[in-house]
């Protein structure tokens, strides 16, 4: 595996510049060959022209061309942020990262100088450190040798372990020519024990420059050996203690045993990496989950605080800080009506709660006639019994039907393949017109109805026309029915609106969220409920009208504290108002699947996309599912850095909302071209 290393330092001026050199010599020395960038410096020409990279350019004979190794430069001596503000260059940090793969791939190491310390701001919201984990880099920590040392060096690596940053060494640099007084000699040995990192010496300080007095000079006092070790992968062996001990979820295990898995050992903004450090996009937000991305310094710090005062304490009879202050923040963005929330842990439980608390209201309050509940066919709400029983996708429901609770499905059309003689939208609606006519005649009897606003999701991504969820509101307020809306998956920003019940003012009696909640950090799960159905609970305790359901973990304090942060996110960013050109984006790169002969449908609300491959797409016939066609693009599209999961013959695509434009063209083009060889492959075999 390659080894390339960020060299930061504990301050600025600490000569981090003569250690990039010094390192880059000697490890072309031990024969690797070796590249250097630095991506920002100012207090130097505008092109360039006599700075750091230029002096290591020439001095190390390197071919790279000054602006790849060194792609910004601002002429003032100032912080970063403030210099290329004020020369009016805007930093692209995805070009830095572009840059540095090019070098990488043209040399076996590369040494990244960073400006100033870890914390230096290289843009008002972008720090070195950020920039050292966008790059994947270990870091070299170069301090100075005298007095004052310990400190700054320890809190150096104390940032870098905070953020997860491998510290590879610490390099000392003597700038000034100092005398070798007791500091310098006692303080390496102490940085040494306190921190337990390997020390790689002192970089002397040099009056002459060219590269065999440098060579010769740092010979004896440096010792690189810890950067030449191969980095052991982990890989093999993890995948084969996977294989003896992990049941995966929705995995046929016999087919996972046949390949090696890919396991994830960190991730950075859209990016999942694996063990042996090959970057994946994530396309699927790690299951719908991710808001931010991942590894978001906002989110990280609010947990890390947290986490320091309080791990966890019950919610059974007893308040917790960030429990309550996330209640009052969701009925605050919540649609209006919403009073209270009740936490759960996971997406199956919010719905459970919801199923169990509108069904123990009507008992509660005397009509206990009504106690039949409505789900919609297609629908997905969870894994767990009470949620299975308000399943309507037969492949998952099908074998637990001996165990669940009796319910009424209502007929409802994919938004795909019509009836025979009926036409889109137009099926859709006379379909929410029989439940209408039902619900006429069962008001007594039903108790609520639960249903997934907009998006059918698990179901692959079928999608309503507009009109129809404001309907069905209208038939439960006509008949007193609860409306349960399951965004588990719509909410926190999904469908462009924080939650999908904005997008036709529906007010529901319970709304279920979970998924993106935390930001896709922790699991965490709320049900908020009205006014009214609280109070159809807040009766003389002898009643026995209490709501007997709580998981021991609910409104975990970590949790909630990742959800306030991911919510700030939503404001601090302007996450929604800067969606609207990301969909629009996304939805024009769609248009061009529509000339690949197996794309039946493509299906877009917001940042939720389901592309339907299909054998003819003039009958729309689907491909056989044993030709597992979804799985196999899937598989395919990994090849080309992206990670998704199929819901049957879909593609689902549902990236992180901070994902950037540029990224989305990469999503679509590897998604597109794995679509083409598999089913390319697929028509030949015919
Ligand atoms: C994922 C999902 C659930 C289940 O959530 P879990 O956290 O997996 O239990 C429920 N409803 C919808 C709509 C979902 O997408």
């Amino acid at each position: 595996m390659k080894r390339s290393f960020f060299i930061t330092g504990t301050d600025t001026g600490v000569g981090k510049t003569m250690a990039v050199y010094a390192l880059a010599l000697l490890l072309r020395a031990a024969g690797r060959d070796v590249g250097v960038m630095k991506p920002v410096q100012s207090g130097v020409a505008a092109d360039g022209k006599g700075g750091d990279a230029e002096f290591l350019r020439t001095k190390l004979g390197l071919r790279d061309p000054l602006e790849e190794i060194n792609p910004y430069s601002a002429r003032e001596p100032l912080s970063p942020h403030v210099a290329f503000r004020r020369a009016g260059v805007r930093i692209d940090k995805d070009r830095l990262v572009a840059q540095f793969r090019r070098l990488q791939e043209r040399h076996e190491a590369v040494l990244v100088e960073g400006a100033g310390g870890l914390l230096v701001p290289v843009t008002d919201d972008y720090l070195m450190a950020d920039l050292a984990a966008d790059l994947g880099l270990e870091l070299i920590i170069v301090a100075r040798p005298g007095l004052g040392t310990i400190n700054h060096t320890l809190l150096t690596v104390s940032e870098a372990e905070r953020r997860g940053l491998r510290v590879a060494g610490i390099l000392f640099s003597d700038t000034v020519g100092s005398r070798r007084g007791i500091p310098e000699k006692t303080n390496p040995a102490a940085i040494h024990k306190l921190s337990g990192l390997p020390l790689l010496g002192t970089v002397p300080f040099l009056r002459r420059k060219g590269p065999s007095s440098v060579l010769s000079a740092c010979r004896k006092r440096l010792d690189i050996r810890p950067l030449l070790d191969p980095v052991v992968s982990r890989t093999s062996e993890l995948a084969g203690l996977d294989r003896k001990y992990v049941w995966h979820p929705f995995t046929q295990m016999q087919d996972w045993n046949r390949e090696d898995p890919l396991v994830i050992d960190r991730a950075q903004g859209s990016y999942l990496i694996d063990t042996d450090g090959k970057r994946y996009f994530d396309g699927v937000s790690s299951l719908w989950v991710t808001v931010h991305g991942h590894n978001r310094r906002e989110i990280n710090a609010a947990v890390t605080r947290q986490l320091s005062k309080l791990d966890h304490s019950t919610m059974l009879g007893l308040a917790n800080t960030p429990a309550v202050e996330l209640a009052a923040e969701l009925v605050r963005i919540a649609p209006p009506g919403l009073e209270k929330v009740f936490y759960s842990d996971n997406g199956s439980t919010a719905v459970e709660v919801a199923v169990k608390m509108s069904y123990q209201y009507w008992q509660n309050t005397g009509r206990r006639q009504k106690t039949m509940i409505c789900h919609l066919a297609n629908s997905y709400h969870g894994d767990t019994l009470g949620s299975v029983s308000v399943g309507g996708i037969d492949l998952f429901h099908r074998v637990y039907r001996g165990l669940v609770f009796r319910t009424h499905q209502v007929d409802f059309p994919d938004c795909y393949r019509a009836p025979a003689g009926k036409r889109y939208p137009q099926y859709a609606f006379e379909a929410v017109d029989r439940f209408g006519e039902f619900a006429r005649k069962n008001r007594h009897k039903v108790a609520a109805l639960v249903l997934e606003p907009l998006v059918q999701g698990a179901a692959g991504m079928i999608m309503w026309p507009d009109g129809i969820l404001k309907r069905f509101e209208k038939i439960c307020r006509d008949n007193d029915i609860f409306l349960i809306c399951d965004e588990v998956a719509t909410g926190f920003g999904r469908t462009g609106a924080m939650f999908a019940c904005e997008h036709e003012d529906v007010r529901p009696d319970f709304l279920c969220v979970a998924k993106g909640i935390t930001g896709g950090y922790l699991p965490l799960a709320a049900t908020l409920v009205t006014q009214r159905v609280f109070d159809g609970f807040v009766f003389p305790y002898r009643d026995m009208k209490t709501f007997f359901h709580g998981h021991t973990y609910t409104g975990n304090p970590l949790a909630c504290a990742a959800a306030l942060a991911n919510l700030e996110l939503f404001r601090q960013e302007r996450t929604l108002d800067k969606l609207a050109l990301k969909i629009r984006r996304l939805a024009s790169g769609l248009k061009r699947f529509r000339d690949i002969p197996a794309v039946g449908d493509i299906r877009q609300r917001g940042f939720m996309v389901g592309i339907e491959l299909v054998r003819d797409r003039k009958t729309k016939e689907p491909f056989p599912w044993e030709e597992r066609v979804g799985a196999r693009v899937c598989r395919r599209v990994r090849d080309y850095g992206v990670i998704l999961r199929p819901l049957g013959n879909v593609i689902v695509l549902m990236p992180p909302l901070s994902m950037s434009v540029a990224e989305i063209g990469h999503m679509l083009a590897a998604t597109r071209q794995a679509i083409v060889d598999v089913t390319e492959e697929l028509g030949d075999k015919k």
